[in-house]
């Protein structure tokens, strides 16, 4: 966030910083070695960064300002899952996850207040969409959690609150951070972003980052998907899945993750696996299936842990990878889909709302 007069380096990416510091009339590589003290050493103060002259501290105090969002508190879960609640300058919150797993360490980052897609499965939905995060706002993040594990985690997923394609530019921006040789030094095949799809901009990323791609699917046809993921009736599956293709081709690694709510009676049938295997033929996939995370008020249950198995079985028979993602965090609301926060100003919420009462038909 920039205040009225001066700029906030953490909403800059290494680029970025250079471009500054050369507007300032200083060298591009004072900007490289700022960036490097804040995002890899965890420096906030100027005065603290000794290959910096005094001359040039003197003008970062007047011009820049070094802010991130507050740390609130830790909700640690009995799985070791950690949820971290974090304050932004505007007192709204938001929540970052830490995942452990065997030798890796996982965060998943939120990029918005709240989400304006309203999928019908997810609890950041119900309580509405108040704004966009700031590169700051989401690479502070990363950095709030580097400095609390003492280490870079080594994977990233865009899968927290928001919708990461709805906030663009300053998504990339941080992606790029994350990425840095001189930041937190993220491998491109560690920084997942998760969309619901939204294809044109789904087009754009593709030609500006290199990331790894996970998309919401959650139903192998377009009745099922529009009722489920509304954004569906605007970028439908067929064109949808041949932009996620482009996205993946030309480098044999990669393959698109397509993620899957398990839904009692709603999307969870051996039929809705075989139109989904047919869905997917010619594209790198990888399924994960998501057993799904209740709320209150939801008008969802949980498929069996027998019906998710024959679900799974059925995609690997035909040669797709499936996983079926293990739920992390639930006494803490930190699994998927249960990341709230705290959003001022609901009435955007309810603008949305009624737009949206209009497209629900009832899916049982
Ligand atoms: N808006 C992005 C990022 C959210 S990622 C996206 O749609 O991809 C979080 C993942 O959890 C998404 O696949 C989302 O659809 C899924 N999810 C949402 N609510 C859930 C719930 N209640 N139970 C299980 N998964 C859920």
């Amino acid at each position: 966030m920039t205040t009225d007069t001066k700029t906030n380096l953490f909403d800059l990416d290494c680029k970025g910083m250079e471009t500054f510091f050369l507007a300032l009339g200083s060298k591009a590589f004072h900007g490289r070695n700022v960036f490097k003290w804040i995002h890899k050493h965890g420096i906030t103060d100027f005065d603290a960064m000794t290959d910096i002259s005094k001359r040039l501290r003197e003008q970062l105090h007047q011009v820049a300002e070094l802010s991130l969002p507050q740390l609130i508190f830790e909700q640690p879960a009995l799985d070791g899952t950690r949820k971290w609640v974090i304050e932004l300058t505007d007192g709204q919150r938001i929540e970052t996850v830490y995942i452990p797993e065997d030798g890796r360490s996982t965060i998943c980052v939120s990029s918005q207040v709240g989400c304006a897609l309203d999928c019908s499965f997810c609890s950041t939905a119900q309580q509405g969409f108040n704004r966009n995060l700031t590169v700051s706002e989401i690479i502070g993040q990363v950095w709030i959690a580097t400095r609390e594990l003492g280490t870079s985690p080594s994977n990233i997923v865009m899968m927290g609150m928001g919708e990461p394609l709805a906030n663009f530019d300053a998504v990339v921006a941080a992606m790029n951070i994350m990425q840095d040789d001189l930041a937190y030094m993220v491998s491109k095949y560690r920084v997942t972003i998760s969309t619901s799809g939204i294809v044109p901009a789904l087009k754009k990323l593709r030609e500006l980052s290199d990331v790894s791609l996970a998309v919401s699917l959650h139903a192998p046809d377009n009745a099922l998907r529009d009722q489920l993921v509304p954004i569906n009736q605007k970028y439908p599956l067929e064109e949808l899945i041949p932009a996620c293709r482009e996205f993946v081709q030309g480098d044999k690694r990669r393959k698109v993750t397509w993620e899957y709510v398990m839904l009692d009676g709603v999307n969870d049938s051996l039929q809705h696996a075989k139109a989904l295997i047919r869905l997917l033929e010619g594209t790198p996939s990888k399924v994960n299936l998501i057993p799904f995370n209740p709320f209150p008020g939801t008008q969802y249950q949980v498929s069996p842990a027998e019906r998710v198995e024959a679900f799974r079985m059925r995609l690997k028979r035909s040669g797709i990878i499936a996983t079926t993602r293990k739920t992390r965090g639930e006494d803490i609301d930190a699994a998927c889909g249960q990341l709230v926060g705290k959003v001022k100003d609901r009435s955007r919420r309810d603008l949305r709302r009624s737009e949206a009462e209009s497209l629900k038909v009832n899916i049982r």
